[in-house]
């Protein structure tokens, strides 16, 4: 057993394991906290004797067998979706590139929702038995930490990882040494390692330069998520598309698929184009058949967006890449334009991604459109409708972002459900029927129908599980305030038990603080919204959270306003900032909030999917009709701000959309939080969260995502 909980520990299986991380937990409770719920950090700190004296423990030992049962028959598990539906992947697997990973809080290697969408893919991907394998980079450094000064202004710092304390295997050879494979950038060969991360049946390999061989710029490559500058991140590119390949190849992977998500793995096109040419293909002929191989997920809907490099950065990091394929500069820069010929135009991975895939796919409906429109300019012989780019919409892992609470209350439910169950002669018959686990279950849209029943979950149950976890958010947040105000060695800290309501309708916004989204969007209402928070019958209050890129100065300033309006307005106390976004705090929010606010100027927002995370919860969307929601949303289970439109000029759109936002709050969501009946219950707001919990939580989750991206693009018939 100690063993399997080593096992266990380097297996990201436990991130979505309620138990698992409970015997993680109850190993050493205050490392769980301090180590930031770092299982393999844990282990560290608990020694094997000490845990072969706790398993001494009946009660406590036969929970770790069960947990290790449940893995060992998940990982051997036969009869899974995959094997049933697409048997062919299981040798040659869909290998899946992405520049960043967001699998759990202490592997940061994602910068945002990109990352945290591939994270659930390949949750997805394992639970339903896919086969595959995922590519990315291990920036050593992560993504950045963020800390606010006296002026309220992001600031970044950095923490290393270390290897050893994260749950990461090396990758080795047959004589049991670091598997080192090559690529070309610039003029040198720069080596480089990977490191394994079991994500239940998944592997996702990280490349790694930091090696000794390497210069120390080279080494410095995989330093950061997206650091550095342009030459940072074409190189960074070159490693992820090129070298990914690369590494499949030395592993002996085949895959069947390529799947880039996003441009930035795009170069692997390249890299399988050189490979038919060596076996004596033709250029021309080894693009065509290399196109035939691979697919890609765009998720800019902006053309500012898409990465880009000049002819010189090409020229200088891509030399090699270049002759190998026997093209000239210009032929090769030709690959990355939309007119090959026109030398004005820079080089760009969404061209060379469309044009080296078989299929491409937005990650909305709308985002679709907006695709199509965006690249019509590749495919002129034909109308926009006609430009082969479709759409799957993104989803979450479903039961990764449920919240341990909530997963206690629906695995109680299924218990009670199962007790009162006919007695009698038809004992024999339920007796016989399997347990209900909620792990089957909460992907099942049968499960979420119930929902709609108050025989199986009453009004009041709901609402006290709001309560529950409105509770929870606010103790958080006001830890969390506590730690970020002594930083600052201020002690006005006293009241912080008095600042939130835990009964106030809270009202959450949480993500990247890229200006498009619109952070503080709703102060544009300052005076009006003053007067809400200040309500004293029905009060309103806010928590927001968000990084900005280290270099977008805008998105800096309006973390700095919120920041301000948080404590030198009359919204103090009534709002609230909470530093270093991440999972964790995502998780806590998205639990937390009756509302989640999502307010991107339309139609940037691609797909968006933290608003996807509410429903398990409980917490309703009040969002612009932008991206998932746009299909989400069918009047009854959440909120809209404004309609299915918007006017092109920007000022007019903000004004508008700051407009409606105001009008559902004060005439939809705040009546419909408050309306209650005599024994204090919002009957009407607890049939939209019934709503919300049908329509939505089977739809959004990357189970349907993943069956769809099989069923359209993986499985080729
Ligand atoms: C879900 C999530 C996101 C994505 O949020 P959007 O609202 O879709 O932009 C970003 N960061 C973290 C940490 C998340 O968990």
């Amino acid at each position: 057993m100690v063993t399997g909980l080593h096992q266990l520990a380097h297996n990201l299986w436990w991130t979505w394991n309620q138990e698992a991380q409970e015997i993680f937990q109850e190993l050493s409770p205050r490392s769980w906290q301090n180590l930031y719920h770092n299982a393999v950090a844990v282990m560290h700190e608990v020694s094997d004797y000490e845990l072969r004296m706790r398993l001494q423990d009946h009660e406590f030992a036969r929970r770790v067998h069960e947990v290790l049962e449940n893995f060992k028959n998940y990982l051997g598990d036969t009869e899974t979706w995959g094997a049933i539906n697409a048997p062919k992947l299981k040798d040659n697997p869909v290998a899946y590139f992405s520049a960043e990973f967001g699998f759990h809080e202490t592997l940061p290697i994602a910068a945002g929702g990109l990352g945290v969408l591939a994270g659930d893919h390949t949750k997805a991907v394992s639970d339903l038995g896919l086969g595959f394998v995922g590519i990315s980079l291990f920036y050593r450094e992560g993504y950045f930490q963020q800390a606010i000064n006296a002026e309220n202004w992001q600031t970044e710092y950095y923490t290393l990882l270390n290897p050893k304390n994260l749950p990461v295997d090396p990758v080795l050879n047959a004589k049991g040494e670091p598997l080192i494979c090559t690529v070309w950038m610039a003029t040198s060969q720069v080596s480089f390692r990977a490191w394994r991360v079991n994500v239940g049946r998944a592997p996702v390999y990280l490349l790694d330069t930091n090696l000794p061989e390497n210069e120390q710029h080279y080494r410095d490559l995989t330093l950061r998520v997206y650091g550095g500058d342009s030459t940072t991140r074409i190189l960074q590119e070159i490693l992820l598309g090129v070298g990914g390949v690369r590494l499949l190849r030395a592993l002996g992977v085949q895959p069947s698929t390529f799947h880039m998500n996003e441009g930035h793995a795009a170069f692997l096109v390249l890299e399988l184009t050189r490979e038919k040419m060596a076996s004596g293909m033709k250029f021309e002929q080894a693009l065509q058949s290399t196109k035939q191989e691979c697919i890609f997920t765009t998720h800019t809907p902006v053309p500012a967006g898409h990465d880009r490099f000049s002819r010189d950065l090409v020229n200088y990091g891509m030399l090699k890449i270049t002759q190998g394929l026997g093209l000239t500069p210009e032929q090769f820069m030709g690959l990355g334009r939309v007119n090959p010929a026109d030398k004005s135009e820079l080089f760009c991975m969404t061209v060379l991604a469309l044009r080296g895939s078989r299929a491409a796919n937005g990650v909305s409906e709308l985002h679709g459109k907006v695709s199509r429109e965006m690249w019509h300019c590749m495919y002129p012989n034909g109308t926009v409708d006609e430009v082969p780019i479709g759409h799957v919409t993104n989803g979450i892992h479903t039961l990764g972002w449920m919240k341990g609470t909530v997963r206690r209350f629906w695995r109680r439910k299924l218990a009670a459900e199962k007790m009162t169950m006919p007695t009698g002669e038809e004992t024999a018959f339920w007796s016989k029927k399997p347990a209900l686990h909620l792990e089957n279950e909460v992907n099942k849209p049968e499960f979420w129908a119930k929902m709609a029943d108050p025989e199986f979950v009453s009004d009041e149950e709901i609402w006290a599980l709001r309560f529950k976890l409105r509770r929870e958010l606010i103790e958080f947040a006001r830890r969390r305030l506590l730690l970020q105000g002594r930083s600052f060695g201020q002690n006005d800290f006293i009241t912080l038990d008095q600042l939130l309501n835990p009964s106030a309708l809270t009202i959450g916004f949480a993500r990247r603080f890229a200006t498009y989204k619109r952070a503080p969007l709703i102060f544009d209402q300052y005076e009006n919204v003053v007067k809400l928070v200040k309500d004293q019958e029905r009060p309103v209050q806010f928590i927001f959270a968000g990084k900005a890129h280290p270099r977008d100065d805008e998105g800096k300033k309006y973390i700095q306003k919120v920041i301000h309006l948080s404590k030198h307005s009359e919204l103090a106390g009534h709002l609230v900032f909470l530093e270093n976004y991440d999972i964790h705090v995502a998780r806590q929010m998205v639990s937390g909030c009756d509302i989640w606010l999502n307010n991107p100027r339309r139609p940037l927002e691609a797909s968006g999917t933290s608003g996807q995370k509410c429903g398990v919860h409980g917490c309703l969307n009040l969002s612009i009709m932008d991206g998932w929601w746009r299909e989400g949303y069918d009047g009854t289970n959440g909120f809209s701000i404004g309609d299915d439109t918007h006017p092109d000029n920007v000022e007019e759109q903000d004004k508008r959309d700051s407009e409606n936002l105001y009008k559902a709050l004060t005439e939809e969501v705040i009546p419909g939080f408050y309306n209650r009946d005599a024994n204090g219950v919002p009957r009407q707001w607890i049939q939209r969260i019934r709503r919300a919990m049908v329509t939505l939580v089977p739809e959004y989750g990357t189970w349907r995502m993943v069956q769809d991206y099989a069923n359209k693009y993986y499985i080729q018939k």
